[in-house]
């Protein structure tokens, strides 16, 4: 029996996918790998039906912080003030980023549990100081989906740009692409595409890379530089071939599959059936209701029950669950059901917890 992994990334992927990321060997210079790069980035803006001319998808080897990284030290200049919003882990990391290459940022931080401020969001953007928003639509740390969509309506009023990190929602969650604010965002291919480690993109306004830093902060994530070559079916180094094959097969099985709003109804379905026998065992989800994305739900450890004992039991029996982070790690637990799961899966998964918590 295979593994089925819960954890938000890298996901269990299908026979398909790990055929074809197997099945042939390409040289990055022949007209084999262009055409597979140009199917790739064609099938990323179909997903969200992207105007080809507004957006440019640049692909990139990496994780998904790699392709955060290349969208921050690319389109953020010297002289921006950068808002992060920060309410679990990869908000942090946001910050972070910004410090590393010197971009000035300030940050509105809530505590990991807590939902988005948005009246004082307004107030700060209200203030007219800040050129940028940086901000992670869904925050892994607890499944938190933020209101991306709101925070795009108030980066326009006010007249900002907005990066996001959607890592983990990209393929899966709607996000707010006809916002004229929404400059970038960032993506990886094995969450919610279901494809294997190793590439990850940042989806680009044309107008957002036309103004890329210049020169760049760093050489191998300088987006603009990715953008030109493979605008012109061209590569500046060697790409993630292996990875690109895996992904362009696991984005036609997404289109197949009813495209995003069909994976968000899979993914959403699974993740009730989860809960409703979770509830059944009296174990009972971190977050108010209604506020978790479709991808991930946090749940909290019940007395008497170790996060140990839940992971190891559940993984002698082919399940790989997460664990919370920081000072949540002996509270909660995570459970995600991105990934090729089926619901034949899904209804051993149940048996399994039934099993390990009673
Ligand atoms: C997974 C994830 C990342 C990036 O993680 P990598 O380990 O670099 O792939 C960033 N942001 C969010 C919201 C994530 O879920």
């Amino acid at each position: 029996v295979r593994n089925i992994l819960l954890n938000p990334g890298p996901v269990s992927i299908s026979e398909g996918v790990r055929h074809a990321m197997t099945a042939v060997d390409l040289c990055h210079r022949e007209a084999e790998y262009f055409n597979l790069q140009q199917q790739v980035r064609s099938k990323l803006n179909a997903v969200y039906a992207l105007d080809n001319a507004d957006w440019v998808p640049v692909l990139l080897g990496g994780s998904g912080t790699t392709a955060l990284e290349a969208m921050v030290s690319s389109l953020l200049p010297a002289d921006a003030q950068v808002l992060v919003l920060e309410n679990g882990v990869y908000g942090e990391r946001l910050s972070k980023l910004a410090a590393i290459h010197g971009i000035p940022n300030q940050s509105i931080k809530q505590g990991w549990k807590d939902a988005w401020n948005l009246e004082r969001v307004e107030a700060e953007l209200g203030s007219g100081q800040y050129s940028h928003v940086l901000a992670v639509q869904h925050e892994t740390t607890t499944g938190r989906l933020n209101p991306a969509g709101a925070l795009a309506g108030l980066c326009e009023k006010a007249g900002v740009g907005l990066f996001l990190d959607t890592v983990s929602s990209f393929g899966a969650e709607a996000i707010p692409f006809a916002s004229p604010a929404l400059l970038a965002c960032a993506a990886t291919a094995n969450k919610c595409l279901h494809g294997v480690p190793g590439a990850c993109m940042v989806m680009a306004r044309r107008v957002a890379l036309d103004s890329a830093v210049k020169p760049a902060r760093t050489m191998t994530l300088d987006l603009a530089l990715w953008a030109d070559h493979q605008q012109r079916q061209s590569t500046p180094f060697t790409p993630p071939v292996t990875s690109l094959l895996a992904l362009n097969q696991a984005l036609d099985e997404l289109f197949k599959t009813g495209g995003q709003k069909g994976r968000h109804a899979h993914y959403l379905r699974l993740a009730n059936r989860v809960a409703t026998c979770l509830a059944l065992l009296g174990i009972h989800p971190m977050l108010e209701e209604g506020s978790s994305s479709c991808v991930l739900r946090s749940y909290a450890l019940p007395p008497r029950l170790s996060y140990e004992q839940l992971h190891d039991g559940l993984k002698l029996r082919g399940f790989i669950i997460y664990a919370g982070q920081g000072a949540l790690a002996n509270e909660m637990f995570r459970i995600s059901t991105m990934g090729d799961i089926s619901d034949y899966d899904l209804g051993r998964l149940l048996s399994a917890l039934e099993d390990v918590i009673s």
